[in-house]
């Protein structure tokens, strides 16, 4: 009903910039989208700043997977209203400016990075050794949507990029909405969510792969660690989190 709404509303008023509110015919003009900042990157469990979203030594036996390189915070107001109208009132073209704000991120990372990528110019995500796998929304929930807004933003970086982009990763089981949950009960809530929809494919596609995780929102990194341990058993060279928002 309420995308019914939305498509109503879409038809009858001309389209506004949601950040100036001017009516250029664009839910984002050149100049908001201009103004979205990138965040600088951490170790996402304890903070500590650093190149690329890397876990630091102390933190990095704890997961499974290498870092995230997270894009802005989700506490910047602007970058709020964007992704509230993008999931929730489900306005999909916004995925766009979104997708195109992760791959502008996602690029200065790959190109500048200090640390990781420039000493050896073969450690940079390439389209030869990377894959991008977005996070998957359960079936009942991609009714509901309509979409999947992770899908969206890898979409785009694939586009751009000319990485790969793998569907095969299905969430299979529905699990609690993670920020209602204590951070024990966190963990528990996601175990078996996630599988392989075509096992022998998973195998051609990962192995020595360097797999770039997409997601829109990520707060403990949980999501990103049942993915990585399902991708592991499929030895890939390294995993990652891409994610546009912390939060
Ligand atoms: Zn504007
Ligand atoms: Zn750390």
């Amino acid at each position: 009903m309420k995308r019914i709404i939305n498509f109503l509303i879409n038809s009858l008023f001309p389209r506004e910039c949601l950040l100036c509110e001017k009516e250029l015919g664009v839910y984002l003009c050149q100049k908001c989208f201009k103004s979205l900042k990138f965040k600088e990157q951490s170790c996402l469990n304890c903070g500590s700043k650093n190149e690329n979203g890397q876990f630091c030594s102390n933190c990095q036996d704890n997961f499974s997977y290498q870092g995230v390189m997270v894009a802005t915070n989700l506490n910047d107001s602007k970058i709020e209203k964007l992704i509230t109208n993008f999931k929730y009132n489900f306005v999909k073209e916004i995925g766009y400016y979104l997708g195109l704000f992760l791959f502008n991120f996602f690029k200065e990372k790959n190109e500048n990075n200090p640390i990781l990528f420039k000493r050896k110019k073969e450690k940079k995500f390439t389209k030869q050794n990377s894959l991008l796998i977005p996070v998957p929304l359960s079936s009942k929930r991609l009714r509901w949507r309509g979409f999947n807004q992770s899908e969206i933003l890898a979409q785009i970086i694939s586009e751009k990029e000319g990485i790969k982009i793998s569907k095969n990763l299905i969430k299979i089981r529905e699990s609690d909405n993670q920020a209602k949950l204590k951070l024990s009960e966190r963990k528990t809530n996601l175990n078996k969510c996630f599988s392989f929809l075509d096992e022998k494919k998973a195998q051609i596609e990962i192995k020595g792969k360097k797999i770039i995780i997409v997601d829109d929102i990520s707060t403990s990194g949980s999501t990103l660690e049942e993915i990585s341990k399902v991708i592991k058993k499929y030895q890939a060279s390294e995993i990652w989190g891409l994610v546009l928002a912390h939060g």
